[in-house]
């Protein structure tokens, strides 16, 4: 930065504050810290000074000089100001102070307007050009992968119907079924949850392409770690097997968070101060042991865990935690679903780290994973992240179509229906892979933000879709 030296300068921005009739700190959203406007005395008659109220917009002119005061290198001198937009300070609902995350919730809409979500949200912003830079660098195709879809990739039944079709008077089958011939569309459809299976075509013709897009899942789940609508990126790579998959997982989860330690160490540091802040309220015991920086950090220059399910499970079954009775859901043995706790046993208390699991049991996996040798298991990962818990979900798909059909019927899922997803397996099949990674997810990690709502301006959650 240049040293200040009276040079001339216009800026725009909202007040923050406004101390003793002469300094004000100015914010322009671009960073958390304020420029300090120092308004001459006696220069301006009481009404004037009196809009110069918190988050009145204004525009003044004035020379930049070194500032005396504690806090700031420089300030503006004001030689001229100029109000925008008033604001009553009576009715504006953000007091220069302290908010709880629940009440700034409420006010959504102004929340950019604090530091914390000014910080959450410039990194979001930053974290989603790594994404861009982190494939195009690597010539990943990025494709847009339909919102509105007539195929559900996972099986489950946690979509948002979208229909034209009547409340009342809805056209029926002479069965008495809804008759979606006659919906917009002419037949079902919803809201996606997953482009992998578009994203397999593309990578049967691109090779290497990557999804980015907003992701729906109407499932009634009110945790700190879903929401009914987030972004999901799904990169999926042809002749990739199970091992290149979580090398590039690995990877990429890492340019990330570099890329936020190079671009946005100050936001950083404001949340980790905020965390910290936060944490001095709870038992020592229940406190980070490191902070948020750092536990950056560590992620960068520590290698992932891998490991099998199967090894998972032998952990979670031999631990004291376990024996103690300590997890709500009992480890009961191979097969079993892990649900978050034990996923996080693993990698806060266990491992202490990110961690790879590998090779679930197919019956608790979706139909288009590989199926390994033993035939039991698939080529499924997930990456268990501290603090999240799963953040990627990935696997090797099932290439050879004989297989791949027969999961399908065992597992219920249509197969004529199907029919352009499996022409991928007949004509010119190969190996490839593919994972998902929450995007929320990963901005909760690196922000720290111990709430998804939080890290999403408008979440979408059970009963609750204001703004
Ligand atoms: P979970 O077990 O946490 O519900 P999942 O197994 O349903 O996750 P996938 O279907 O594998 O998740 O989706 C891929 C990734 O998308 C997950 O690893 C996670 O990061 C993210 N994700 C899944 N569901 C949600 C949700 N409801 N809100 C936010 N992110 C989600
Ligand atoms: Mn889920």
């Amino acid at each position: 930065m240049q040293e200040p030296n009276n040079q001339e300068v216009t800026v725009m921005g909202w007040v923050r504050t406004f101390r003793n009739n002469q300094f004000i700190a100015l914010n322009d959203g671009s960073t958390n810290n304020n420029l300090q406007v120092v308004v001459e005395l006696g220069k301006y008659d009481d009404d004037f000074l009196k809009r110069i109220t918190t988050s009145a917009s204004i525009k003044t002119t004035g020379l930049v000089i070194p500032s005396m005061g504690k806090g700031q290198k420089l300030e503006l001198k004001a030689t001229h100001i100029e109000i925008l937009g008033d604001s009553d300070a009576e009715k504006y609902p953000l007091q220069p102070k302290k908010h709880s995350l629940e009440f700034l919730r409420e006010i959504a809409h102004l929340g950019f307007r604090t530091n914390t979500f000014g910080s959450v949200f410039r990194i979001r912003h930053s974290l989603a050009y790594a994404v861009h830079k982190f494939f195009n660098d690597k010539r990943f195709v990025y494709m847009h992968t339909p919102v509105i879809t007539a195929s559900d990739a996972e099986g489950a039944g946690e979509m948002f119907k979208v229909t034209t079709l009547p409340f009342d008077n809805t056209p029926r089958n002479e069965d008495g079924s809804i008759n979606f011939k006659e919906d917009f569309f002419g037949k079902a459809t919803n809201l996606t949850v997953s482009g992998q299976l578009e994203g397999e075509l593309g990578a049967t013709a691109f090779g290497d392409i990557y999804t980015f897009g907003p992701t729906f899942r109407a499932e009634n789940s009110n945790t700190a770690r879903h929401l009914a609508e987030f972004w999901m990126i799904e990169p999926e790579m042809a002749f990739y097997d199970l091992e290149d998959n979580m090398n590039l997982a690995e990877e990429f989860i890492k340019y990330i968070i570099q890329y936020a330690i190079d671009n946005n160490r100050e936001d950083l540091e404001f949340l980790a101060q905020r965390l910290a802040d936060e944490e001095k309220q709870l038992p020592q015991d229940k406190r980070s042991e490191m902070g948020l920086v750092e536990k950056l950090e560590f992620v960068l220059n520590n290698n992932f865990e891998r490991l099998t399910y199967t090894d998972a499970i032998e952990i979670l079954k031999e631990s004291n935690h376990n024996k103690k009775k300590k997890f709500q859901y009992p480890v009961t043995g191979w097969g079993m679903d892990l649900q978050s706790e034990h996923e996080r046993y693993l990698v806060e208390k266990h491992f202490k780290k990110p961690v790879i699991l590998t090779n679930y049991p197919k019956e608790i996996k979706a139909f288009y994973m590989r199926q390994n040798d033993d035939d039991k298991t698939v080529a499924a990962m997930d990456i268990l992240a501290p603090g999240i818990g799963e953040i990627v979900g990935g696997s090797q798909r099932e290439e050879r179509l004989d297989k791949l059909e027969q999961r399908m019927k065992e597992m219920h899922v249509p197969v004529e229906e199907m029919w352009w997803y499996l022409d991928t397996r007949r004509f010119g099949t190969v190996p490839h892979a593919g994972f998902g990674l929450g995007f929320e997810r990963m901005v909760q990690f690196v922000t720290g933000m111990t709430n998804i709502r939080d890290v999403i301006a408008f979440p979408r959650t059970p009963k609750s879709a204001e703004f």
